[in-house]
């Protein structure tokens, strides 16, 4: 039903609601104090509700029906607003290129995780050689690489773990409620789910891309750059053992997990 049909509707209720109130009224207090209804005296109690309730309850309704719907306008452009806030709140949170969480969110989570989780693991993972990539096929491909890695490794992820694209061609993992096995285990996943297929560039090109991942414990009485620091350390204790390979403990020797190809 229309706004002007429901005013209408309602103003002529209103409007017999109060000539028949007046008629009532009139055969009622009007006698009891010994006066007379006549003819105009009828007239008047028809006429003046008529006159005075209609124009008067149709003029209110419509009024509230022009805040009904302006609330309503209200109500949707700050639900609208909300969402675009969310959105870019969201998109703040994300590195533009692989749609990974950035830096500063990922350690934030990772603040979060050592305060509320116990056993998380810090993993740091680079990709090896990544320049010559970029020096061979130039720095779209490049680009292209480093977005279907982030895709690989997000895929790989267990439930609750979170990865971040640290800067550059570095990326990091947090892992909650695992021990060195556990950490050990997603790192090589990692590595694995990287190295495991060649990545397709430019339609038909084929590159067979590979990571290094160092990994520590993180302690909650240490701050997070501590599991840092280490997990770094040993990313380049892998590097230097020459690569496509992870490292999560801290053994002297390199604890490499050799490479499958
Ligand atoms: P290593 O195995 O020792 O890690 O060697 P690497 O070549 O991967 O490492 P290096 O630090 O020598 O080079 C990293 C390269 O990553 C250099 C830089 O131009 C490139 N790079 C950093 N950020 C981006 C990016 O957003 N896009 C592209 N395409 N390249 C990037
Ligand atoms: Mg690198
Ligand atoms: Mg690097």
């Amino acid at each position: 039903m229309s706004v002007m049909r429901r005013v209408l509707l309602r103003s002529t209720g209103v409007a017999f609601l109060s000539v028949a109130l007046s008629l009532g009224l009139a055969v009622t207090v009007v006698p009891a104090v010994g006066g007379v209804v006549d003819g105009n005296a009828w007239l008047m109690c028809v006429l003046c509700p008529l006159l005075i309730a209609w124009p008067a309850s149709a003029w209110q309704l419509w009024q509230h029906e022009q805040l009904r719907v302006a609330r309503a306008a209200l109500v949707a452009a700050h639900e609208e607003l909300q969402r675009a806030h969310d959105a870019l709140a969201e998109t703040a949170r994300r590195d533009g290129l692989t749609g990974l969480l950035n830096r500063e969110s990922l350690l934030a989570v990772v603040e979060q995780a050592r305060s509320s989780s116990a056993g998380a693991w810090l993993l740091v993972a680079d990709l090896d050689h990544f320049k010559a990539i970029n020096d061979r096929y130039g720095h779209a491909v490049g680009d292209d690489v480093l977005t279907q890695v982030a895709s690989r490794l997000s895929s790989t992820l267990g439930e609750g773990d979170a990865v971040g694209r640290l800067g550059g061609e570095e990326f990091a993992v947090l892992l909650i409620a695992a021990d060195e096995r556990h950490a050990a285990d997603a790192a090589e996943r990692l590595r694995a789910a990287v190295a495991r297929t060649p990545i397709l560039v430019e339609g038909d090109v084929r590159l067979t891309v590979t990571i290094s991942v160092g990994g520590a414990a993180i302690d909650p009485a240490l701050p997070v750059r501590e599991a840092y620091t280490r997990a770094d350390a040993r990313l380049y204790e892998a590097k230097r053992a020459g690569r496509d390979r992870v490292v999560v403990s801290a053994a002297p020797e390199v604890e490499a997990l050799a490479t499958s190809s």
